[in-house]
């Protein structure tokens, strides 16, 4: 985070209770996931902002899964969720699980009990929903209600004790039926659900509900700042109720809109569906908002990062162009990322006076961005090469500084060559181009004397490996395809994924798992996590510039 930017309205807080000597200057927060799903960029902004907050202010920051809901969540998401957050370069004080508290949690539950606090409602779900009343009309109390702290003890440890079916009771905070927020109406605390944990096993068959243990896991924890979403700000009142009545550490609750990007689905429920249903390659396939799938697609650490500072902390709900994420990549790969040919489109070249059998092992550095290159790479030079078709035009316009009949052109890294002559099959398609190249031109030791204008890629024949590219465009058609009524999936793009088969530098047979590339002038690759020596498969992170960008007016 650069100092001179202004402070967020969470910093401001901070600094506030720091002047004031809360907590004695102590910054604790936390990062509270429910396993249930892969994290997505979304929690990516939660996580900056949390293991942020704590490393500008000599704090710390929890992991803590929320794991309330036995029947949703499952020990692959807890490792995934670790895996993400190391690889976006934080580390945790303290690795904890709701569940660790739910001995404590039931303590704190019967404290209430016992203070007359809360009790044993035996109406069905659709009973509490109809006495809920509404926002404009207050809710009824029913007749368990009134019930005697002596029996709500007595149901709740029978609750406990496995004595009812799912469902037929719920422990409910005695709070106020008529409150104008409608969490405030006797919410319920605990649900009956005889269900496996993935941690507790079979120990338990009452579960807290996510307000009676969110608040309480924060105050166990003492966590100073717990940030949150906005959708929670109606129950910061309840939140703040039972610490109050528990007398437990004041955890303050702080709310922050969540990142919402064009584009794509955000919630790990739908990522589910299309993970279930098979529109993706799973939770990490490079078309996924996900974590995991940023990075299979190429993403580094730094450039979610990025993203995630410039977004910053806003209290309204906003919906970020996923331009802007690219942005940040692109930013990131200029700077990092090696520099290599692929042909992905191949037309066939021959110099036509460089003698067959011949090669010259030419050179390039893996970054000019960088003094020194970071090193280079051998690239074999020979008489038969692929250039990318649109390189060439038979019947090239005006300031077409590529090939065509009579042009010259540099080829990267080697020598400047001019088209002499082509060859066409019976379907008027370009096959083979004959080109003289020029000895003089060698990069580098040029003496030729010859300006031209333009520099193509290329990749020798007899040298070329080939690889599977896989080109990502957008998941979905429209911009907020979650906003419409209706099935989000009808706004799938069915051209999100363009495999096609090219040829690269033989370099690339060892690319680096993990390692940014720059295939000249078509964007930036890295290999797939299912890339191997015998079949090479890379992914496109992104362009190299923004074609979805509207078109500016060229001056
Ligand atoms: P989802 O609806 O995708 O499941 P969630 O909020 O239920 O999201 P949790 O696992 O409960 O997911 O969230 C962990 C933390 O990440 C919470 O503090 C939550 O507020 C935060 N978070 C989740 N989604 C976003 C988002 N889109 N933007 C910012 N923070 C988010
Ligand atoms: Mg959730």
């Amino acid at each position: 985070m650069s100092e001179e930017k202004s402070l967020n309205f969470i910093e401001e807080i901070i600094e506030d209770d720091l002047k004031a000597g809360k907590h004695n200057g102590r910054v604790h927060t936390r990062f509270p996931p429910e396993p249930n799903g892969y994290l997505h960029i979304g929690h990516a902004k939660s996580i900056c902002l949390n293991f942020g907050l704590a490393q500008r202010y000599n704090g710390k920051t929890n992991l803590r899964f929320d794991d309330t809901n036995p029947v949703t969540e499952d020990t692959e998401y807890v490792e995934s969720i670790k895996d993400d957050v190391r690889w976006l370069g934080f580390e945790w004080a303290n690795e904890l699980y709701a569940s660790d508290y739910f001995d404590v949690l039931y303590g704190f539950a019967m404290s209430l009990v016992k203070q007359g606090l809360a009790y044993v409602d035996d109406s069905t779900a659709e009973e509490i929903a109809a006495q809920k009343g509404t926002p404009t009309e207050p809710g009824t109390a029913n007749q368990y209600r009134s019930r005697s702290i002596e029996e709500n003890v007595q149901l709740f440890e029978d609750m406990k004790a496995g004595k009812y079916p799912d469902g037929a009771k719920v422990l409910r905070a005695k709070v106020d039926m008529a409150s104008p927020n409608m969490h405030m109406r006797d919410p319920i605390m605990y649900r009956i659900k005889h269900a496996h944990h993935h941690r507790t096993g079979d120990k338990w068959c009452i579960y807290p509900m996510y307000d009676f243990a969110h608040g309480q896991s924060d105050a166990i924890e003492e966590i100073t700042h717990s940030i949150c979403t906005l959708e929670f700000i109606p129950h910061r009142p309840l939140y703040e109720w039972f610490i109050d009545k528990l007398e437990i550490f004041p955890s303050r609750q702080y709310e922050m809109a969540r990142l919402n990007l064009t584009y794509t689905v955000m919630s790990k429920r739908k990522l589910l569906q299309l993970v279930n249903e098979g529109h993706v390659d799973g939770w990490d396939d490079p078309r996924m908002p996900t974590i995991s799938g940023l990075r299979r697609r190429g993403y580094t650490a730094a450039s979610v990062r990025e993203f995630c500072d410039r977004i910053g902390v806003a209290k309204r709900e906003n919906l970020i162009d996923v331009g802007l994420l690219e942005f940040c990549i692109r930013e990131d790969l200029n700077k990092t990322a090696w520099r290599r040919m692929a042909v992905l489109d191949p037309v066939k070249l021959v110099i036509t006076n460089y003698p067959e059998g011949q090669e010259d092992i030419l050179h390039g550095e893996n970054n000019p961005e960088v003094e020194g290159g970071e090193g280079g790479r051998d690239i074999p030079f020979s008489r038969e090469l692929y250039i990318e078709r649109e390189d060439f035009m038979e019947v090239p316009p005006k300031k077409f500084f590529r090939l065509g009949p009579g042009l010259m052109v540099r080829l990267k890294h080697a020598y400047i060559i001019k088209c002499e002559d082509f060859v066409k099959d019976a379907d008027g398609n370009v096959t083979e181009i004959h080109c003289s190249y020029i000895p003089e031109s060698k990069s580098g030791q040029d003496s030729s004397g010859i300006n031209v204008k333009g520099t193509i890629h290329w990749v020798s024949v007899p040298h070329a490996k080939t690889a599977e590219v896989r080109l990502y465009d957008r998941l979905f058609k429209s911009e907020n395809p979650a906003a419409e009524e209706g099935d989000f999936k009808d706004d799938l793009n069915p051209n999100s994924l363009q495999v096609i088969t090219a040829f690269v530098e033989p370099d690339l047979a060892e690319a680096i798992p993990g390692k940014g590339y720059q295939f000249l002038r078509k964007g930036y690759f890295t290999l797939d996590k299912y890339s191997a020596t015998d079949k090479l498969v890379f992914n496109r992170t992104v362009t190299l510039k923004d074609a979805w960008a509207k078109e500016v007016k060229k001056g």
